[in-house]
């Protein structure tokens, strides 16, 4: 509904109305001629702290598109950190254009854009952006993280996402099933990527029985050998029997033509902005006694982690530690979903803004 709103405002030309509607700090264009460079950051909160999100390459079609994007991207990542527990706020930044325009004078040029926002903004990496991007990056600014772990960095986030997810999705089984073994159950993976892949491994422990998509039948192929997983052709994965659907490929695979179609019990995986739109269709999985376990609540491992290299004090166990908590922020979710009458979706930003509500009175005492 907000996007929808959103996409309005947009249409009849208003960059305004959108940051209003989405209650964005701050959107800074940049543009660079010698490099070809045209970013967009969005800082969305900073109440908790400076807003960290990555960096998504991408050749949007429109500027229009890049501007959504950026803002439903950063506004999702000030509801992670707060709900993950870190103090940091909700940023993203957005790179127009082919992943191939990249070089190290292109990477450093953002990375001074970056410096010259004092800290309030500070990146990572994202979709079409490597820890190698973040070196260049690193060359301009202090405000990046996501660095290789040859660099002191916290290196790949994905097996940390992956087991946040893992987690979540537990906790999802927990509420839906009355307890959280997966053993036996019918799980589809949508997507075997970086995130997917790990998550399999998890399955895969808890004899669960594994069901996997991806556009790229060679990497099926692969996975399907390494962990004795079925595949499922990606246009029938919403229809299949199964008791958990794991989204790790796209956003809004929760929409009118899927939702439908989707025979199970609990919704749990990484992929960013799984519901079209969030108030109709967190309400609509509501409505169907789905347990729909939020995105940005059980993917925020990766942020976790990259959170910890930046703050500093970076080290594993507790990074693991940190994510395991997942488990029960879902529990109380799901609570406060059914008490309140209201979307898992929406008792999730309720939660995360009154953190950032009640830190936010606390920083005002002295
Ligand atoms: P990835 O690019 O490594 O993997 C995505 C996979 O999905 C690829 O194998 C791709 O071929 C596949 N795919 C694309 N379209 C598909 C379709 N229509 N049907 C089936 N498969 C399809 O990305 P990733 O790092 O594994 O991230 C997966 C999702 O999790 C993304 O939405 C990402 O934004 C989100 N996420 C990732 C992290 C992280 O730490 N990597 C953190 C938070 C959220």
């Amino acid at each position: 509904m907000l996007e929808t709103k959103a996409k309005e405002t947009m249409k009849q030309g208003s960059v305004f109305g959108q940051i209003t509607e989405m209650e964005h700090e701050q959107l800074v264009v940049c543009h660079d001629k010698a490099t070809g460079l045209k970013a967009l950051v969005g800082i969305h909160n900073t109440t908790l702290g400076p807003a960290l999100g990555g960096t998504r390459m991408w050749p949007y079609a429109t500027e229009e598109e890049a501007i959504t994007d950026v803002l439903r991207l950063s506004r999702g990542m000030t509801f992670k950190n707060a709900l993950a527990g870190l103090n940091l706020g909700g940023g993203k930044a957005v790179i127009i254009g082919d992943p191939k325009m990249k070089n190290e004078a292109f990477l450093r040029r953002f990375g001074r854009f970056i410096e010259g926002l004092s800290g309030r903004y500070v990146t990572a990496e994202d979709v079409n952006m490597s820890t190698a991007d973040m070196e260049y990056i690193a060359m301009e600014t202090k405000h990046v993280t996501g660095l290789p772990e040859t660099r002191g960095g916290g290196g790949d986030p994905s097996p940390v996402t992956a087991y946040g997810t893992y987690i979540g999705m537990k906790a999802a089984a927990k509420k839906a099933f009355g307890s959280d073994s997966l053993e036996g159950k019918t799980i589809a993976v949508q997507g075997v990527g970086q995130v997917g892949r790990f998550l399999i491994d998890y399955l895969v422990k808890e004899k669960a029985d594994i069901l996997i998509s991806d556009i790229f039948e060679d990497k099926l192929k692969k996975v399907a050998a390494e962990t004795g997983a079925t595949i499922v052709d990606p246009n029938l994965i919403y229809e299949v029997e199964m008791d958990i659907y794991a989204p790790c490929a796209l956003g809004a695979t929760l929409n009118d033509d899927t939702i439908d179609k989707l025979k199970c019990q609990v919704i749990a995986g990484a992929a960013n902005n799984q519901l079209k739109d969030e108030e109709k269709h967190g309400l609509e999985l509501q409505n169907r006694g789905i347990i729909y376990a939020p995105d940005f609540l059980i993917n925020a491992g990766g942020v976790i982690n990259v959170g910890a290299e930046y703050l500093g004090g970076h080290d594993k166990e507790t990074v693991y530690r940190q994510t395991e908590k997942i488990y029960d922020t879902c529990l109380e979710i799901f609570e406060k979903s059914e008490r309140e009458q209201i979307s898992a979706q929406l008792a999730a930003i309720k939660v995360a803004k009154e953190r950032i509500e009640a830190i936010g009175r606390v920083k005002l005492s002295f």
